[in-house]
């Protein structure tokens, strides 16, 4: 593993486009929410289901940029067996995280892993990319069906 955090970034979001976890789609869903980034392209089916409060399962399906589609193969792992409340928490973290609001090394966050985002904050032109799939979960959450980041 590189120890470099730019080199790993780079590792990770080949890896994950290479092999995306969660990909699929859930049938029957309990959630589902179509996003659509029309800056870049990027198209995001996602498919939940949540019992108790609870996320049990989630896949994507889509096609989307490198940074999208990594975005939304690690948040679908980070999500699965948390609360809504918790993924809900995740995503305005992540938000705040790429926007440069919300810096991971000096405020309390329960991003793990997902903190090799943070140097999209430097690419305004992919903040939208990487948001994206956090977007469409709030929307799945909330029950609104279709999300637009423009
Ligand atoms: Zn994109």
């Amino acid at each position: 593993m590189a120890t470099d955090p730019r080199e790993l970034y780079q590792q990770v979001i080949i890896e994950h486009n290479k092999k995306p976890r969660n990909f699929g789609k859930l049938e029957p869903c309990t959630h589902h929410a179509d996003g659509h980034n029309p800056l870049c392209g990027d198209q995001l089916q996602l498919t939940l289901s949540v019992v108790d409060g609870r996320i049990e399962d989630i896949r994507f399906e889509g096609h989307g940029c490198a940074i999208d589609v990594a975005s939304a193969s690690l948040m679908t792992g980070a999500v699965k067996g948390k609360s809504v409340a918790e993924a809900e928490a995740m995503a305005e973290q992540f938000r705040g995280m790429v926007r440069g609001e919300l810096d991971p090394s000096t405020e309390p966050h329960h991003l793990g892993k997902l903190t090799l985002f943070q140097g999209v904050k430097d690419l305004p032109s992919r903040v939208k990319c990487a948001v994206l799939p956090w977007a469409t979960l709030h929307s799945a959450l909330k029950g609104e069906e279709v999300v637009s980041t423009e």
